[in-house]
């Protein structure tokens, strides 16, 4: 066995934290299993205690061990079947052996299983289910990277393993299949007409409205990614709010503009200060590259961020689910 992997393993069985790589955002993780470990997890992170964690696994065999999903095994398995491992995560009835400190009271668990080798393997060795939160302080920018994960936890955490970027870059889609109809708590890069295909049934879409005055979620805060720099969005394609803005500026498209000097010279800023999710504006690589590209101008100094918000489909309500909550703090 590789020797991170095996040191990260016997951190996590003596009660230790560790940063993890995923497919969706780098994590903080600790044996779910043990409460004090857990309650390092919200020390570290600041994070309240009302906002439950995701418990991760190796496969869906391990389901039976946390939780009861005998009354949705057809819907089960068909998610698990079609999406694990990968960025989903779906709520079921939990089992005792979960300390109540990991779904904060709750009588139900997240469960996800992520693609990560590295992840997997530490799954593996050390055979422990692992609640994991972004490794972020709570409310900042997600990381996406092992840079940004050390420009904020700093050396607050021993064991860090590097996987390189993550490909998706945004967090799991939450599915709770134990309502009536299958519900998405939270948007991700898998899509509720993805779920309804595989699941061949309706699913109640998340709808950013309903969420952000009523939240049916724990833990899904109208204020969360947020940068330090005022953070304002303007609508795709529309350019009229850019022209108020000069000076310590930044302006952040989903795409390379065409004839992006000239944008610069007519908004009289430094061509430094325009920057893009994609070259090409495919919404998958904008995921990828959202919160590491906002994380870089956050530390950049500029006085606001004018960022422009996705078309809301497909993936691009993930993406604009994230950008609103970001800029949430910063709206009268
Ligand atoms: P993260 O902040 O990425 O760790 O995601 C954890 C989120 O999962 C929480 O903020 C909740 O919104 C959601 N979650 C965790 N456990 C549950 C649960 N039992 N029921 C509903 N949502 C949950
Ligand atoms: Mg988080």
């Amino acid at each position: 066995m590789n020797a991170d992997i095996a040191a990260a393993s016997r951190e996590l069985k003596g009660g230790g934290v560790v940063v993890l790589p995923t497919e969706t955002v780098y994590g903080l993780a600790a044996n779910a299993l043990d409460e004090k470990a857990v309650r390092k997890i919200f020390t570290i992170k600041g994070r309240p205690l009302n906002n439950p964690l995701i418990l991760h696994v190796l496969d869906s065999s391990w389901l039976v061990r946390y939780s009861h999903g005998e009354k949705y095994l057809v819907r089960v398995e068909k998610i698990t079947g079609a999406f694990w491992p990968g960025p989903i995560t779906i709520i079921l009835p939990k089992k005792a052996i979960i300390p109540d400190i990991v779904t904060s009271g709750f009588d139900t668990v997240a469960i996800r299983c992520p693609d990560h080798p590295i992840f997997r393997e530490v799954l593996r060795a050390s055979d422990l289910p692992l609640a994991a939160p972004s490794a972020n302080p709570f409310g900042y920018v997600s990381p996406t990277c092992i840079g940004q994960v050390k420009a904020t936890l700093g050396d607050r955490v021993k064991i860090m393993l590097d996987g390189g970027e993550c490909t998706v870059g945004l967090e799991s889609t939450i599915l709770d299949i134990t309502s009536t109809v299958p519900k998405i708590l939270r948007p991700g890069a898998i899509t509720a007409d993805a779920i309804s295909k595989v699941l061949g049934e309706d699913v109640i879409d998340y709808d950013v409205q309903i969420v952000s005055e009523n939240p049916n979620a724990p833990g899904q805060l109208k204020q969360h990614y947020c940068t330090d720099t005022r953070l304002l969005l303007f609508e795709y394609g529309n350019r009229d709010l850019l022209q108020y803005f000069a000076g310590k500026t930044a302006v952040v498209f989903m795409q390379r503009p065409e004839n992006f000097d000239g944008i610069a010279k007519n908004l009289q800023l430094p061509t430094e200060a325009i920057s893009w999710f994609s070259d090409d504006g495919n919404l998958n690589g904008v995921a990828k590259n959202l919160f590491s590209t906002l994380q870089r101008l956050d530390s950049a100094h500029y006085d606001t961020i004018l960022c422009e918000r996705p078309r809301r489909t497909g993936i691009g309500i993930a993406i604009d689910d994230r950008l609103s909550r970001a800029a949430a703090k910063f709206r009268q």
